[in-house]
């Protein structure tokens, strides 16, 4: 993975820089290489670089005067919330200093009337939930990594989670953004209603992975809770067959709180790892309703009646919280459970639901042709699948191939119509396939709203964009940082 080379102008400030922050926020600043360790790399632990210096302000304030004195130097800020980030969205480069945001956790206003909840942005997304779970209520975009992950990074990636087919992802629940620009100007975007007159800058910078602005604050929609929720686990002798039945179930209109896919690897890994109860068979889905107890029954009636024309290998519908506890668990233990069968690159793309079974089928003849392991675990209901590569990080070349057998599944995504990222983002990872997707014109177009966000390009600048395709404009910051030294 190539990065842009420091910026030797920063490099060699970088004492009187430190000196700057330090000055700037007292206590704030981490420089000592020992305690930068942690920040240098997020989930894409692959690829690693150590920080300028890290800071962790604990106000839209102290945000605002960081940006401000980094923008005066010239010096690149690379945004950060709990780094779990699986793009290498997080990651720094040597002349960047990291702003973190996990010391501002706090809740600032609940509104159950107004069914909103604002807080600082680095409160991580699970105990946005807790926050309002006494109330009865919930907030309904659920990562994975939802026990880490904070909220700034989840509006910066624009999150989503097994939940997110009935209630859709972070942008969908997204009401406003105190957002602090490169310049250190704090600007509101949204409010408690919502979008305002104008254009829809919310929407842009939901998604927009740390390019435009850091959010220091968020208002979030919060839902009540449903009066329940029952998953129903059906077995597949074939992951196509399995595929097939998803887009049936959607065809004929249930929206199911979640539907889950995970194949005959990742079964077994699972099952080996939580002891779930899982059968053994090709691939599994996991099919979740809510509601009231006889909206339930109707619902998974009709999930029935249309899983068995496809000849399951077996339906167990959850008859208890223990059941329905123990169908989730090997679920949310795959991820984990991945981590013992080896290395693992785990893919973000997503496709149509009525391509699942091409898709599903490409990836195996992939998997063939490179010779590794694809084991698949995903939110298959809305086509966002999460291709696991497996690889030993201590052979040889192995890396470059799993990265290279990953951009050919990318490839096939955007071929029938899909695109590079459901919810992971593009980052470092999937930047220089953003060509693949999208055509000069396009890339130009994005790249403008950028300049207009952040015109030095200071921000996150080795990300998202292809680095061939973005150099004329950081070169640009690189002349005037020299003029800056
Ligand atoms: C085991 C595991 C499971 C996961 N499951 C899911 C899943 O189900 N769904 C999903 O969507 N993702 C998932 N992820 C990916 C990751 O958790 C999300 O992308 C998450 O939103 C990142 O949040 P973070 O706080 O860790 O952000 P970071 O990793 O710190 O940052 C991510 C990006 O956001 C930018 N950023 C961070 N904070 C801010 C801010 N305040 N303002 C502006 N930019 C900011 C960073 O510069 C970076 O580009 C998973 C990750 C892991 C490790």
């Amino acid at each position: 993975m190539q990065m842009p080379p420091p910026d030797p102008s920063v490099l060699s400030r970088r004492q009187a820089i430190i000196d700057a922050l330090n000055a700037a926020l007292p206590d704030a600043v981490i420089q000592d290489p020992a305690e930068t360790r942690a920040y240098e790399c997020d989930a894409l632990s692959a690829y690693r670089c150590a920080p300028l210096a890290v800071v962790l302000p604990r106000s839209t304030d102290e945000v605002s005067r960081l940006l401000r004195l980094c923008h005066d130097l010239r010096v690149p800020v690379v945004p950060r919330g709990a780094g779990t980030s699986l793009a290498g969205g997080s990651m720094p480069t040597a002349d960047a200093v990291v702003i973190g945001l996990s010391r501002m956790t706090d809740v600032l206003e609940i509104s159950a009337p107004d069914r909103l909840v604002r807080v600082q942005a680095g409160r991580t997304n699970l105990s946005v939930s807790g926050a309002v779970e006494g109330l009865g209520f919930f907030y309904a975009p659920d990562p994975s990594s939802q026990l880490a992950c904070a909220i700034g990074g989840n509006i910066a990636m624009n999150s989503g989670g097994a939940h997110c087919l009935k209630y859709g992802v972070t942008t969908n629940n997204l009401l406003g953004v105190t957002l602090v620009l490169m310049d250190g100007s704090v600007v509101e975007l949204g409010g408690p209603m919502g979008e305002g007159p104008g254009l829809d800058l919310l929407g842009v910078v939901c998604g927009s992975e740390g390019q435009l602005g850091i959010v220091t604050e968020a208002t979030l929609r919060i839902l009540p809770r449903p009066a329940g929720a029952r998953p129903a686990l059906i077995g597949f002798d074939k992951a196509e067959t399995a595929g097939a039945c998803v887009a049936a179930i959607i065809r004929a209109g249930i929206i199911p709180v979640a539907i889950e896919f995970m194949d005959s690897p990742c079964i077994k890994a699972t099952e080996a790892f939580a002891h779930a109860g899982y059968p053994d068979c090709e691939a599994l889905l996991i099919v979740e309703v809510e509601g009231t107890p006889p909206e339930i029954d109707e619902q998974l009636a009709l999930i029935r009646d249309i899983a068995r024309r496809f000849d399951p290998v077996e339906f167990r519908e959850s008859g208890s919280d223990d059941e329905s506890r123990r169908i989730w668990l090997g679920r949310k233990s795959a991820f984990g459970a991945m981590g013992q069968m080896g290395d693992y690159i785990c893919l973000d793309g997503t496709i149509p639901v009525t391509a699942l079974p091409r898709v599903l089928a490409g990836i195996g003849e992939l998997s063939r042709q490179y010779g590794l392991a694809v084991a698949n675990v995903f939110h298959a209901g809305d086509g966002n699948m999460h291709p696991l590569i497996i690889y030993d990080a201590n052979a040889p070349g192995d890396l470059d191939r799993a990265e290279d057998l990953g951009a050919d599944i990318l490839r096939l995504c955007v071929e029938v119509g899909g695109c590079l990222t459901g919810e992971h983002g593009v980052g470092i990872e999937k930047r220089d396939l953003m060509s693949v997707q999208f055509d000069p014109a396009d890339l130009e177009a994005q790249m403008r709203v950028k300049d207009a966000f952040d015109p030095h390009w200071l921000l996150n600048a080795a990300k998202v964009f292809p680095l061939d395709v973005s150099a004329p404009r950081r070169d640009r910051r690189l002349n005037r940082t020299a003029d800056a030294a």
